[in-house]
């Protein structure tokens, strides 16, 4: 009689030290610093988001926060690797809506973002912009669709791999105008934009968050943003759909994940400190300056980002699977 009562007396010890342990680990979480992963090149748009919100996050945590570049595959990498992290809070991912089409896109993925990643929440929603070098002959976007679909052959365009944002909106501008192109996969459109500048690439579509200061500075040519409405920090930028590509919409959701398994107590700080940097004013104006703005607070949670993802992985997998491309 004894015997039982005794084992599960321990048990219940054991099970409270745990726990005692556990929340102690996160009451003091973070106690080093912490990485965020971005699966693109540095210099690119999904950098310049994570370099914004490390900063920020780095001052509400208190602790060092760093972007760590684990580029390639179409930015498949960098999530992967850190789906199979030690979930303590000290390695995250930030990536954008190629998590939620890589599911479908790759035969291989060899992880699942839907249940091997812990959601912190929503970033920001980016627009789109068709830029291309500045000798590129076409004038605006009409006289570009014109102009790729008689030189099919010979014009080029730069993507960030299969899956990336930017190879999304280069398949729907194709399958809109009845074309296809060469294609030329960069690790990230940072390195993109440097080839693009040079003349050794023709065009993309691309982040506002990378192509305003560009498009600003004259060093390239624009031609169309893809969002229904034109964007505050562009104004002279007409939409694709006013050049006459209906439904033409493209809006780039980033989100940050840390490793399933992440105690919650850690994922809830995350997801405050997130927020706090969604408020900044130092984000905020750059966000804007740069085309985009925070998502609303109420989007910056775990269960937002949950539900997003799921819906996201959903709407794109019937498109997908349509399209017929695949990536191993
Ligand atoms: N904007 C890129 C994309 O096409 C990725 C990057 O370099 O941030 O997804």
């Amino acid at each position: 009689m004894i015997r039982p009562f005794r084992a599960a007396l321990t048990a219940v010890t054991l099970g409270l030290a745990a726990l005692t342990g556990s929340a102690a680990i996160a009451q003091d979480y973070p106690t080093r610093t912490i990485n965020i992963v971005v699966p693109f090149a540095a210099g690119g748009p999904t950098d310049t988001v994570a370099r914004l919100i490390a900063q920020s996050m780095s001052k509400t945590l208190n602790q060092t926060v760093l972007v760590e570049n684990v580029a390639g595959a179409g930015g498949t990498i960098g999530p992967k690797r850190v789906a199979a992290e030690k979930p303590d809070g000290y390695k995250l991912v930030l990536m954008h809506i190629g998590i939620s089409t890589s599911v479908t896109l790759y035969r291989n993925l060899g992880y699942n973002p839907v249940t091997d990643l812990e959601p912190i929440g929503l970033i920001t929603d980016v627009p789109m912009t068709f830029i291309a070098k500045k000798d590129f002959p076409p004038t605006d976007m009409k006289s570009l669709i014109a102009y790729v679909k008689a030189n099919k052959d010979k014009v080029t365009y730069a993507n960030a791999g299969v899956g990336a944002a930017s190879h999304l909106c280069g398949m729907l501008f194709m399958s809109a105008i009845g074309t296809d192109l060469t294609t030329v996969p960069y690790k990230g459109t940072g390195p993109a934009m440097t080839d693009l500048i040079g003349g050794q690439v023709d065009f993309m579509c691309d982040q506002t968050t990378n192509t305003t200061p560009q498009i600003k500075g004259g060093k390239v040519k624009a031609y169309g943003v893809t969002t229904s409405t034109r964007v505050k920090a562009l104004p002279d930028l007409p939409t694709v759909q006013e050049a006459g590509i209906k439904d033409f919409h493209v809006g780039v959701w980033h989100g940050m994940w840390a490793p399933k398994g992440t105690p919650k107590p850690i994922i809830d700080k995350l997801a405050s400190a997130l927020q706090a940097a969604l408020k900044d004013p130092n984000v905020v104006n750059k966000f804007a300056e740069l085309g985009t703005e925070p998502v609303p607070m109420n989007k910056a949670t775990p269960a937002a980002l949950d539900s997003h993802l799921k819906a996201e992985v959903a709407k794109w997998a019937p498109i997908i699977k349509k399209a017929g491309v695949y990536a191993d």
